[in-house]
C-alpha cells in the first residue's frame, strides 16, 4: 500500500494554499482532486472579491481570517505579480431603517479591526459614484478585487515548488481510522487506490460534510450538515456606471446583489441567493429580481441592458432559517479522529481568507499533529 504523511483531499483555493503552506516544512504532501483540474468548483465561481471583514460576527473564524487574509492576499499579489485592484467598496443605505443597519456594519467592522471605515453622506457618495443615489454609505478602503485563477495557480506553483504532489481525477471515496492514521480510498483515473495518510486534511467543499461522514461523524448532530446555496450573476451591458463594489445592506443568506466591477472594468451584478437540493451552474432566476434590487441604488439600470452571466454554489453551514454560522476549522482528537482535521462551510470570504485558513491549518498540524 502507498503511503503519505498528508493527504488533502480537496484542490480548491483552500486545498491548494494549505498545501503550498504545509509543503514549506514536510515532504510527503499529496492532494487528491476528483475533478480533472484544480479549482473547477466554488473557487472558480466566486465574485473575486477581497473582502475587508465587516459583515462576520466578531471573534469568528470568518472576521479573524478575513481580516487577516485581506493583509495577507494583497502582500502576495504584490510579491507575485498577481492582478489586483484595491477598488474600495461603498455598503449603501437607501432608507431611514437601513442606517440603522450600516451603523451596525460600522461597529462590527471596527470590532474586527477592520481599517480606514468611514461613513460617507449622500452628497460625498456622490462625488464619488455620481450614479448611485443612497441615503449614506459605509466606506470600506481595504475591499479589492483578484482573479481567483491567478490565486490559484500561484498556490499550485508553490506546492509543486515544494514537492507536494498533485493528483487529479482522484475521488475519495472512503476513509477509515486505522491505528496509525487513515485508509484514504477511491478511484483514481479509473482504479481503484489505497493510501495509507498519517494525517488527513478534508478540503473538499461542497462534499467535506461527506467526507466527514465517512470517518463515522454523526453530521446532523455535529452541525456538520452543509446546505448548498445558489448564487446568480448577470452582466451589464456597456459603459460601467462605478467603479468601486457598491453593497446594499445585507438581506437573506448572501449579502445582497451588488455591483463588482471585474478586473477588465466590465460589471457583474449577484450574486443573490437561494438554496439547492442539486448542483448545477446553470442560471435560474430572473433578470427581473436583479433589476429591481439594483434599481433601489442605481436608478439607471431602467436604461440598461443586462445579460445571463454565471453562477456559484455556496457551502453553507446556516440553513434557511439559521442565524450566522462559523467557519468550523477543527482537529478531530476529541472524537477518537487523531489526525483529522475537517473544514466545513467554507462560503465567502474563504477566497480573502485562504491564505489565512492555511496559516491556522498548519498551526494544528505543528503543535497538535506532528510526531
Ligand atoms: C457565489 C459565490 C461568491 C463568492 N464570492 C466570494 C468573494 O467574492 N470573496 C471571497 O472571499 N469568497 C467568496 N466566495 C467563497 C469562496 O469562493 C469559497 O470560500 C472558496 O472558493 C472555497 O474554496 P474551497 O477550496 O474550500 O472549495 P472548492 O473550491 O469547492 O474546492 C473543493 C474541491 O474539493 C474537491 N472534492 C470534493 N469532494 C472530493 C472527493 N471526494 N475527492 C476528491 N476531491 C474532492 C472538489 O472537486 C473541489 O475542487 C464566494 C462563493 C460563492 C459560491
Amino acid at each position: 500500500m502507498e503511503t503519505a504523511d498528508i493527504v488533502i483531499i480537496g484542490a480548491g483555493v483552500v486545498g491548494l494554499a494549505v498545501a503550498a503552506k504545509l509543503s514549506e516544512n514536510h515532504e510527503s504532501v499529496f492532494v487528491f482532486e476528483k475533478n480533472l483540474k484544480f479549482g473547477q468548483e466554488t473557487s472558480s465561481h466566486n465574485s473575486g472579491v477581497i473582502h475587508s471583514g465587516i459583515h462576520y460576527l466578531k471573534g469568528s473564524l470568518k472576521a479573524k481570517l478575513c481580516v487577516k487574509g485581506n493583509i495577507m492576499l494583497y502582500e502576495l499579489c504584490e510579491r507575485h505579480r498577481i492582478f489586483y485592484k484595491r477598488l474600495g467598496k461603498l455598503t449603501v443605505a437607501v432608507t431611514e431603517e437601513e442606517i440603522d443597519e450600516l451603523e451596525k456594519l460600522m461597529r462590527q467592522g471596527q470590532d474586527n479591526s477592520v481599517e480606514g471605515l468611514k461613513f460617507l453622506e449622500r452628497e460625498e457618495v456622490k462625488k464619488l459614484e455620481p450614479n448611485v443615489e443612497v441615503e449614506k454609505a459605509l466606506l470600506s478602503p481595504s475591499t479589492g478585487i483578484v482573479e481567483p485563477d491567478e490565486l490559484m495557480n500561484l498556490f499550485y506553483a508553490q506546492a509543486r515548488k515544494n514537492h507536494a504532489v498533485l493528483a487529479t481525477e482522484t475521488e475519495v471515496t472512503d476513509l477509515r481510522k486505522t491505528d496509525v492514521g487513515y485508509e484514504v480510498s477511491g478511484i483514481s483515473v479509473g482504479e481503484k487506490f489505497i493510501v495509507a495518510a498519517k494525517t488527513v486534511i478534508n478540503c473538499a467543499g461542497l462534499c467535506s460534510d461527506r467526507i466527514a461522514a465517512m470517518t463515522g461523524l454523526d453530521v446532523d448532530k455535529l452541525g456538520y450538515r452543509l446546505h448548498p446555496c445558489k448564487g446568480d450573476y448577470f452582466r451589464l451591458v456597456g459603459k460601467p456606471p462605478v467603479t468601486m463594489l457598491v453593497y446594499p445592506i445585507p438581506k437573506g443568506a448572501g449579502l445582497g446583489i451588488h455591483l463588482t466591477p471585474d478586473l477588465g472594468g466590465s460589471i457583474r451584478l449577484g450574486p443573490n441567493s437561494y438554496y439547492v437540493d442539486k448542483i448545477n451552474y446553470e442560471v435560474e432566476s430572473s433578470e427581473r429580481e436583479f433589476r429591481e434590487d439594483v434599481e433601489t441604488f442605481l436608478p439607471l439600470i431602467r436604461e440598461r441592458q443586462i445579460q445571463v452571466d454565471s453562477a456559484g454554489i455556496r457551502p453553507k453551514l446556516q440553513g434557511p432559517k439559521d442565524p450566522f454560522m462559523d467557519f468550523i476549522i477543527r482537529h478531530e482528537a476529541d472524537r477518537g479522529l487523531f489526525g483529522l482535521i475537517n473544514l466545513i462551510g467554507i462560503e465567502s470570504p474563504g477566497l480573502t481568507a485562504a491564505p489565512a485558513i492555511a496559516e491556522f491549518v498548519s498551526e494544528i498540524y505543528e503543535n497538535e499533529i506532528k510526531r
